[in-house]
């Protein structure tokens, strides 16, 4: 449930944080709990290489959901809960998010649970791991580790970064295993005759897939810099990072006390930042962006400071009534928006005047596209004004 402040004024005043309004709050359930039995942990590696353990359970039903396997986070966590194979276990889902194991039930022991065996070596490539000091958690740090190089993709394309439609994780794993996609720029070189011949990729899917990767070429510079998926940075730090240079290439050149000036960059930050940047490998998959296109550069808009459609994609069809076009368009730019010329995944509004043609039939296929008339158009800039 979530409670909101029902106000309008109070709702400007309040504003907003970098995730949230702070005007609207999730309130939240009392924890629901539920036993069940660890039959297995599984360890799996991330794509900073971290490998999470994961405790496989007896299927429980648990606040709405089937929980089957949960998180045990780090060593150092079952250790806490003294968490054995073959125990029962109590666990909750506090507000309906995420289920924790909460403590494990040590009294029903018969003796026969087995302890815990933390991997020396990757689950995936067999390197061995390390722990640094000041953390919890063991890393492959093999940069070609498999499992990383295919979670790092699956980054890159997701929604808070390059926003790659329709590319999702099972195409990525999908491509990956099948050789055919082997790192990030490899996303923007995908056999699509090939992928044609796979099962269940039928022309419309292929097009879908081709016009979103097309179109995340032209994504902002921090939405790229928070798809690389360097540590610590997070999109809001990436946001920074873009403001920061004209081209993402000046970063190689920047020590760290460079990168402590900018807010939000602490030293934990700087250092991963400028490793980053350090590494050859990392600075010839930018190349090869480059080249194949991508907006490498921070291409600062043009507006009056109000940014209340907050970089949203706008596309004009058909005759406008009350409007000029290219009135309507400073408009949307003078608010933060952008214009775009064709009809994508990328767009987000298309503003239909009379007469409208392909553009409107094309844009109601793809149903991410709000498709607004010129009066509605009108009250969205009102509102955010
Ligand atoms: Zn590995």
């Amino acid at each position: 449930m979530v409670v909101k402040v029902n106000e309008l004024t109070m709702q400007e005043q309040l504003g907003m944080t970098s995730h949230h309004p702070r005007w609207a709050i999730a309130f939240k359930f009392k924890a629901r709990q539920a036993t069940t039995q660890l039959r297995s942990v599984e360890f799996q590696v991330g794509r900073t290489g971290a490998v999470t353990p994961v405790a496989k359970l007896d299927p429980v039903f648990l606040g709405g959901v089937t929980v089957s396997s949960i998180s045990a986070h780090n060593e150092e966590y079952i250790r806490e809960k003294d968490l054995k194979i073959g125990d029962h276990v109590l666990i909750e889902r506090a507000g309906d998010v995420i289920p924790q194991i909460v403590k494990s039930l040590t009294e029903l022991r018969t003796g026969n649970e087995k302890s815990i065996e933390f991997p020396k070596t990757c689950p995936v490539c067999n390197s061995l791991l390390f722990k640094e000091e000041t953390e919890a958690v063991w890393r492959c740090i093999n940069i070609e580790c498999e499992a990383q190089v295919v979670e790092k993709i699956i980054h890159f394309v997701s929604k808070d970064a390059m926003d790659i439609k329709s590319f999702g994780d099972a195409n990525v794993r999908k491509f990956y295993e099948l050789g055919i996609l082997k790192d990030i720029p490899g996303i923007y070189q995908l056999p699509f005759e090939t992928i044609g011949t796979i099962e269940g990729f039928g022309k419309k899917s292929i097009d879908n897939l081709q016009a979103a990767i097309e179109g995340s070429m032209q994504q902002p510079l921090h939405r790229l810099i928070y798809g690389l998926g360097i540590r610590f940075v997070g999109e809001t730090t990436a946001k920074t990072l873009a403001n920061a240079v004209e081209n993402i290439f000046d970063f190689i050149s920047k020590t760290e006390e460079d990168l402590l000036i900018l807010e939000d960059v602490g030293v934990k930050v700087a250092k991963s930042i400028h490793e980053f940047f350090k590494n050859e490998q990392n600075i010839k998959m930018l190349q090869a962006l480059e080249q194949i296109g991508l907006q490498l550069k921070n291409i600062k808009k043009e507006s009056t400071g109000k940014d209340s459609l907050g970089g949203q994609t706008f596309l004009f069809t058909g005759t406008l009534a009350q409007l000029k076009r290219s009135d309507a368009e400073a408009m949307v730019e003078a608010n933060g928006g952008k214009i775009v010329t064709g009809v994508s995944s990328k767009l987000n509004y298309l503003i239909v005047g009379d007469d409208a043609g392909s553009k409107l039939e094309k844009a109601k296929k793809i149903n991410t596209i709000k498709i607004i008339s010129e009066v509605e158009f009108l009250q969205l800039i009102e509102q955010n004004n």
